[in-house]
């Protein structure tokens, strides 16, 4: 049975890939993460509030009371910032949240105070989140590793989480053979550790057809790959061959472009059609997802081309010639139409068919 999506985005993360997993989840049983850690930063607007939910290790899906939200084998999890994140995420949406809305996998690997502090001294240089995350892919690498189900019970917190662990691994089976499965990529196609402009890249694979082997389940059960791109690119983190835009040109975009995780300031650059064909054929994409449009309404931009550089400007995102031209120069040079387009970050704000 075909029943697993898999999300990812296609640029260095931030593409708005938790809106969008947000509203794809009413279609689904399970949202499950396959990759990274707490260095994830997905920003979810919820139906009854006009507070943003922030979520860093927390599956987007956790909003809908009906969908079973998986912490999955191949994420690195730092237990106190999990319980913290929990306690949060309640606050927001004024209920407990159950074990069957939210699992941790016995298999994901625990971060602990000494990878944060190796990831403090060692990898300044290439602007990491410092939440210990490397450090905690290359213990598991090193097989000296610490799993959730090997050492939980050993801790003072362990009454907390153990809820969230017992048993998940088993739902998320009964998932993927009876339910509707969403795989929610964190991060983005170039920064994939073993694909992205190495050594300016996250510790873990980042591209679709990891969600495979981390969660543990086969090829032939994958249905649709979404790929969600913005419509520019931003970049957080040190990254040589990332092209800019002037931030004092592009203020009012630039001024919105804040890391979720860390609140630091993203470089905001054009869309380059090679990179964008080269993630949607790495990652196999069938349906293509685009957001931000409405964030470029209002300004002159480029988008790189065979080596040259492409204007565009557009004022409204609608039916009008300037804003399809844009969209009609994508859909053509990509080779695939855009299946939703996002114009704001509230849950409704879509334009499905132009
Ligand atoms: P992720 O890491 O890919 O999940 O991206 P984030 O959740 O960090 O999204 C980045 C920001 O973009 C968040 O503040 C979202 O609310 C916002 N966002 C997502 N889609 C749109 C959109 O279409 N328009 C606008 N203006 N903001 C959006």
């Amino acid at each position: 049975m075909r029943n697993v999506d898999i999300l990812v985005g296609l640029q260095h993360g931030d593409e708005g890939k938790g809106r969008v997993v947000d509203y794809f989840a009413f279609n689904y049983s399970c949202v499950a993460r396959f990759n990274g850690g707490p260095n994830a930063g997905h920003t979810v607007y919820t139906a009854s509030s006009d507070e943003p939910l922030k979520l860093n290790m927390i599956p987007s899906g956790i909003v809908h009371k009906n969908v079973f939200n998986y912490i999955g084998p191949g994420c690195v999890v730092d237990p106190l910032s999990l319980i913290l994140e929990i306690k949060r995420v309640e606050d927001t949406l004024g209920y407990k949240i159950k074990p069957s809305q939210l699992g941790l996998s016995e298999k994901a690997h625990l971060i602990i105070p000494e990878y944060v502090e190796k990831d403090c001294k060692n990898n300044s240089h290439l602007g990491t989140t410092k939440k210990g995350i490397g450090p905690c892919y290359a213990a598991k690498s090193d097989r000296v590793g610490m799993r959730v189900g090997d050492v939980l019970k050993k801790q003072p917190y362990a009454d907390f989480l153990e809820e969230y662990v017992v048993g998940s691994d088993d739902r998320f089976l009964d998932h993927l053979n009876s339910g509707e499965v969403l795989c929610e990529g964190a991060q983005g196609t170039f920064l994939d550790i073993d694909h992205g402009p190495y050594p300016y890249v996250t510790s873990s694979n980042t591209l679709a057809s990891h969600a495979c082997t981390s969660l543990g389940f086969s090829l032939h059960k994958v249905r649709d790959i979404f790929g969600v791109f913005k419509a520019y690119a931003t970049r957080v983190g040190q990254d040589p061959f990332f092209v800019k835009w002037d931030p004092e040109s592009y203020k009012s975009i630039s001024e919105i472009e804040f890391g979720t995780t860390t609140g630091r300031q993203r470089d905001i650059g054009p869309i380059s059609i090679a990179d964008l064909k080269y993630s949607i054929e790495v990652n196999g994409v069938t349906k293509l997802i685009m957001t931000k449009a409405d964030v470029l309404c209002g300004h002159k931009f480029n988008v790189l081309f065979n080596g040259d550089s492409i204007n565009f400007s557009y004022d409204k995102c609608d039916n009008s010639s300037k804003f399809l031209s844009y969209i009609q120069f994508l859909e053509f040079n990509l080779g695939m139409p855009i299946f939703n387009i996002s114009t704001g970050p509230n849950r409704l704000d879509w334009l499905s068919k132009i």
